[in-house]
């Protein structure tokens, strides 16, 4: 018997109704919802050029017999649904009895299947609606579809697709979605014969984020857990006691210190069903208030499980969108879960942390040394630590007095033009300057002066007490001082300027990169180790497209493992951290991007990352030569007042200004 029925006219009309074939990847989507509402575990994936011209997904479902095979393009016909009240409680991810039809309808279709109860199998073929052809094959349980030129007799729809990369970027998306979502199946994911992923069915969820993620993420993330009771009321609005069931949630939320530039990374699933959901949004939001800053996101992924009777999946055809029916419920309960999960791991300040760690060592009894000393390896003694906590007011205290040295008491307001400042000597290295250089390492650790890479042409300051001549810039700017070790307070005779240090030396590498690429002459350092690091499928799909950019603009990436990538070049003047950081930090930028970039915009946005990595950063002490250096860099290039991402790079303050201010006019 069959088990596919043509739903009546009134029921059918009950259903969120709309186009479901979009783009290869929503064929990808209701293929797969397909396999998986019939029961299979594993799938396997098929596509070429971004699944334009083939799609392929084969399961080991329960199959279909040659009835349901044949009914299976009707308009309105699914197994899924009997009677207008299922509706209300959908178990499976189909229920409209649309996708078949519809994708048969836009492309050369070929379906082959074999029922569990039946020795042999069907095949049928339909081309843009039409059925071609029906035969007896043999095969394994299961079901395969094989989806060809897609959109082939809709010529006004094909031509709104995307680029291959980008149609395949989508695609990787749902099949990465469903696998988080059943770490019990198997999927196969291959791009023109060549493996995106592979994933073996694992037993824990965790195991599988590992998988699709890499173990350099999972130690970000935090597990969250917990249910609430949901108390179904009867249609009179009365509480049906002792009827109570639970919704429960289970999944990850990351550490505030991973900070995402894009909502990529947010995966929510609604009884296994992936959805984008405002309440579930709005809770995420609420629970990382104050966590995180406004406009950055954590990776979240998170399993909602709840009595079907509590969600309406049939509200829009892509059923994507869901509604709660306890919303205020639902979203308390979360933002809830997921804040008490980042507080169960908020982490100890830094300094208490490692006086803990002290005393923690000496009350356990397996990890005391047996002299009872504290002297560790791993221990740092408090005599190094003693800088750390030295309170950001006291630290300020210590801020470098501005260049020239106060001492110059023939500068300052002379007279109107006192900000002509001509040729004010350098301090060279005094030793205010070595106060600032420790209270620098205070606050940043990481930086060092050394790490500041200017260029050999950059003049050095001379030796303790060598006065250096060159104080002023080609241009006249005569730097004064810093601001917090930050800005560089500057006057040119007749204005203020505020220079930010890090966005100006922005500009000045990001034109300098862009000049050596167009050239041919980027200059490359080799890593001294490769460097490994982890990247999501996705973001593999996008790195193959741009490698031989990245490689023109001297990156050597291969790729190393399934996951992982081996960087073993990079531009010169990156720290090997900055490469790290950059690379992740371009992949996601352009994982974002939903329209296709031209290759002089990507050159462009890969210069900005470079620029942006090596350049001098903030909370840094420059002197009085790396000011002048740096002032006549930036009056060199092309668009001095503003950085790459368009932030301004100087403020300017006119004399007129400075007057008025004064009320002197
Ligand atoms: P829906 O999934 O909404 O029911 P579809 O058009 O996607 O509608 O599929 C129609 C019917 O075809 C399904 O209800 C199901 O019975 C059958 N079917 C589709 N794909 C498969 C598959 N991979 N394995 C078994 N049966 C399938
Ligand atoms: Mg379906």
């Amino acid at each position: 018997m069959s088990k596919i029925r043509v739903l009546p006219e009134a029921l059918a009309n009950k259903i969120a109704a709309g186009e479901v074939v979009e783009r290869p990847a929503s064929v990808v989507k209701e293929l797969l919802e397909n396999s998986l509402d019939a029961g299979a575990v594993s799938l396997e994936v098929d596509v070429e050029s971004g699944g334009r011209r083939f799609i392929r997904i084969q399961d080991d479902g329960e199959g279909m017999t040659p009835d349901d095979a044949l009914l299976a393009f009707e308009r309105h016909a699914t197994s899924k649904l009997q009677r207008a009240d299922d509706l209300m409680e959908i178990a499976t991810l189909g229920f409209r009895g649309e996708a078949l039809p519809s994708i048969a309808s836009v492309s050369r279709l070929l379906l082959e299947t074999r029922h569990e109860s039946r020795e042999s199998g069907t095949s049928v073929e339909i081309s843009g609606a039409r059925l071609a052809g029906v035969k007896e094959i043999a095969r394994s349980r299961g079901t395969t579809l094989t989806v060809r030129d897609l959109f082939f007799n809709v010529p006004a729809r094909k031509k709104f697709l995307r680029s291959d990369s980008t149609e395949l970027g989508h695609i990787v998306n749902f099949v990465t979605q469903y696998a988080l979502a059943h770490p019990e199946g198997r999927f196969v994911l291959r791009s023109a014969g060549s493996e995106v992923f592979n994933l073996q069915p694992v037993p824990l969820q965790r195991e599988r984020v590992f998988q699709v993620f890499g173990g350099a993420l999972l130690k970000q993330l935090v597990e969250v857990q917990s249910e609430v009771p949901v108390f179904r009321t009867g249609d009179d609005g009365s509480e049906e006691s002792g009827c109570s069931e639970h919704i429960r949630v289970h999944g990850f939320v990351s550490k505030p210190e991973v900070h995402k530039l894009n909502r990529n990374s947010l995966y929510f699933f609604v009884n296994r069903r992936m959805v984008r959901d405002r309440i579930i949004l709005h809770a995420l939001n609420e629970a990382y208030r104050n966590i995180l800053p406004g406009g950055i996101f954590p990776v979240v992924l998170l399993f909602v499980e709840m009595p079907l009777g509590e969600v309406d999946v049939n509200v829009h055809p892509s059923k994507t969108e869901v509604r709660f029916r306890h919303q205020a419920l639902l979203h308390d309960f979360l933002r809830d879960s997921v804040r008490k999960a980042l507080m169960e791991a908020r982490p100890q300040s830094p300094f208490p942390a490692a006086r803990h760690t002290q005393s923690a060592l000496v009350e356990n009894p397996f990890d005391a040394p047996p002299t009872g000393e504290l002297a560790f390896p791993g221990v740092v003694p408090r005599s190094f630590l003693g800088p750390v906590v030295v309170p950001v007011e006291d630290r300020s205290l210590t801020l470098t007095p501005p260049t020239p040295a106060p001492s110059n008491a023939r500068l300052p307001f002379q007279s109107e033009n006192a900000l002509t400042i001509a040729g004010s000597p350098s301090t060279g290295a005094t030793p205010s300057e070595s106060v600032s250089t420790s209270s620098n390492a205070v606050a940043v650790p990481a930086l060092s002066t050394s790490t500041v890479t200017m260029p050999a042409g950059a003049p050095e300051t001379g030796e303790a007490g060598e006065p250096v001549l060159v104080a002023q810039s080609q241009f006249g700017i005569v730097p004064l001082g810093q601001i917090d070790n930050s800005f560089i307070v500057a006057a040119d005779g007749g204005a203020l300027l505020l220079i930010d240090q890090h966005v100006a030396h922005e500009r000045i590498l990001f034109e300098k990169v862009l000049v050596q690429r167009s050239e041919g002459k980027v200059e490359s350092q080799r890593l001294l180790l490769p460097l490994i690091i982890e990247i999501n499928p996705r973001q593999q799909v996008i790195l193959e497209n741009i490698t031989p950019e990245l490689a023109a603009c001297g990156f050597e990436v291969e790729p190393f493992g399934r996951k992982t990538v081996a960087i073993k070049a990079a531009p010169a003047g990156l720290a090997t951290v900055d490469v790290e950081q950059l690379l992740g930090e371009l992949l996601e930028g352009l994982e974002r991007e939903t329209q296709v970039i031209s290759l002089a915009k990507l050159r462009e946005r890969i210069a900005a990352s470079v620029a942006c990595h090596a350049a001098i950063k903030v909370n840094m002490h420059l002197d009085q030569a790396k000011m002048v250096w740096l002032i006549d860099e930036l009056q060199k290039t092309q668009y001095p007042m503003s950085c790459p991402h368009g932030r301004p790079i100087v403020l300017r303050y006119e004399r007129n200004e400075i007057l008025k201010a004064f009320k002197r006019i």
